[in-house]
């Protein structure tokens, strides 16, 4: 299979919709391989982008580094904000709050995590919050940001999606990316290998390709449509299938952080950018129909609303194989299963920079398919149990919706996880895996998970010994949060968009 690039001097990719998905793909490979490839990119205006997707985590840094990015320039264009966390409330209980920080809480031992010796610290009846021990935290909750040195300071970004695909888009035209405004209107496969030959577009345009990116979104045109990739449904784990986003004008200066208020069937989201703020209602249609949720949006939401309710309907879950034949699934046309840890955006840099790694050399070779997908799938499930896990650990029990989460059966792994938490303290970080043990830490605990036990070794401090540890260390943190400029000036200070972006 896949004999088609064979001896090719210079392989065509073709990527299939400009989103953030699309451009993320395009500006990634024009800037990187742009000696040794042809990008084409084919977007419809018409049609358009799904207009979400504005909160990040912190590896995009990364991203937007390997691209060569200046970060202040990239923050000006998007009107982007910094971004330390997501503050959780009404999810363990209604009226509870709790926060996922990006930082690192207190200071681990190489044998036992720092939860550890806080727990051990309860016992004896320190009355410290986890919280008090994370600067990133306290940072976000005073409204506090600055860079600090040696890259203490651990962020992401919250960005406007449009603008970031226009801002990519500039850059990878100026790679070479070659840019072709139009509709796909069927997809050719070659006759004999079966994999994609070309793009048909309205206006008997043929758009021929060696290597094709399905960035068409929940449309999945190739790898669904054309190719037949079957879509594994995770409803039964993750039951929100809807969502609705309204962008509002800013009522106040925006926070460091993005807020998930969990209400009777889902949650709202409120991601603060410099010139606006995005709010949106996920929710699942079962428990909840859409005008409730709309009216239900448009009651809580700040600020004059600036845009069209955006209503969207989807299916938790992924495409099964990622990569098949020559098409490579990245964005919304691989899966989607919740925006509520900010992920997709995050799984679309993942999947980009692995195809750039997994490059062919002429022919595709059907072991970086199959490790690829590997990989890829690997990454979702590691993101999909993190995501389960804020909807089965809930003591709510005041609707339909959370007791049918509360009650709902979890992958064992998951179940593995929580109940060594629960019996030990422990959380163990396996491979490459995303989330790291603080941010397990933080959502059990925020959720209600306590653990029964700790390490040993935390218990053989001597009370005295053990409070003046963790005095220190939240003195450290509170003298940092104080010497930290407000968010808002620091904004101003490094990337203020201006009026005229504003505008
Ligand atoms: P799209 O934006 O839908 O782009 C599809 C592209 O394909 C468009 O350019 C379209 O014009 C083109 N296209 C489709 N059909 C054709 C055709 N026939 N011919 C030509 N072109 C075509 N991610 C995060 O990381 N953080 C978040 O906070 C976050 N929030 C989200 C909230 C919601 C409610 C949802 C649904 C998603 C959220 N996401 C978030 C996910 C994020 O929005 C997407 O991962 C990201 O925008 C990438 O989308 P995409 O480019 O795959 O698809």
């Amino acid at each position: 299979m896949n004999g088609t690039m064979q001896g090719q001097a210079r392989l065509r990719v073709v990527i299939a919709g400009g989103g953030t998905a699309g451009w993320m793909t395009a500006a990634a490979l024009g800037g990187t391989l742009g000696e040794l490839i042809d990008v084409t990119l084919v977007e419809s205006d018409a049609i358009g982008t799904i207009g979400v997707g504005e909160s990040t985590i912190p590896p995009i840094i990364l991203f937007n580094r390997l691209l060569g990015i200046d970060e202040a320039e990239f923050m000006r264009a998007t009107q982007a904000t910094f971004k330390l966390g997501i503050k959780f409330e009404n999810w363990k209980g209604v009226g509870d709050s709790y926060f996922h920080s990006f930082g690192i809480t207190g200071k681990d031992h190489w044998s036992a995590g720092f939860q550890h010796f806080w727990l051990q610290g309860q016992s004896v009846g320190d009355e410290h919050s986890y919280d008090d021990y994370c600067l990133e935290l306290k940072a976000a909750l005073a409204g506090k940001f600055a860079h600090l040195p040696d890259d203490r300071m651990n962020y992401a970004y919250q960005l406007d999606s449009g603008r970031y695909a226009a801002f990519l888009r500039q850059r990878a035209e100026a790679a070479g990316v070659t840019r072709v405004e139009g509709r796909i209107a069927s997809v050719e496969l070659d006759g004999q290998s079966g994999d994609i030959a070309a793009l048909r577009l309205d206006g008997d345009r043929r758009i021929a390709g060696d290597l094709f990116v399905d960035c068409t979104g929940f449309r999945a045109l190739l790898i669904g449509g054309a190719l037949h990739v079957g879509f594994d449904d995770w409803t039964h784990w993750l039951p929100c299938d809807s969502a609705i986003a309204v962008q509002t004008a800013s009522v106040r200066p925006p926070v460091p952080y993005t807020r998930a208020i969990a209400h009777d069937a889902g949650w709202q989201w409120r991601i603060p950018l410099q010139h606006r703020q995005g709010n949106g209602i996920v929710y699942c249609s079962r428990y909840l129909d859409k005008a409730s949720a709309l009216e239900r949006l448009l009651g809580s939401v700040e600020g004059q609303v600036l845009t069209e309710p955006n209503v969207i309907g989807y299916t938790t879950g992924v495409r099964r194989q990622q990569w098949h034949r020559n098409c490579v699934a990245v964005g919304l046309s691989g899966g989607f299963m919740e925006p509520l840890e900010s992920t997709s955006i995050h799984l679309i840099q993942r999947a980009v920079l692995r195809l750039i790694r997994m490059l062919p050399a002429g022919r595709i070779s059907e072991r970086d398919v199959a490790e690829f997908n590997d990989q890829q799938m690997a990454d979702m499930e590691h993101i999909r149990e993190f995501l389960i896990l804020h909807y089965k650990a809930t003591e709510r029990r005041d609707s339909a919706f959370w007791r049918h989460c509360a009650s709902m059966d979890i992958p064992p792994s998951l179940r593995h996880r929580i109940e060594l938490f629960r019996e030990t303290g422990r959380v163990f970080r396996r491979n490459d895996e995303l989330f790291a043990e603080n941010s397990w830490v933080q959502v059990m605990m925020g959720q209600g998970i306590m653990p029964r036990a700790w390490h040993p070794l935390a218990a053989r401090l001597q009370p005295q010994e053990l409070g003046k540890f963790l005095a220190s260390l939240r003195e450290t943190v509170d003298r940092s949060v104080a010497n930290l400029p407000t968010h808002q000036a620091y904004i101003a200070r490094y990337c203020a968009a201006g009026s005229a972006a504003a505008a």
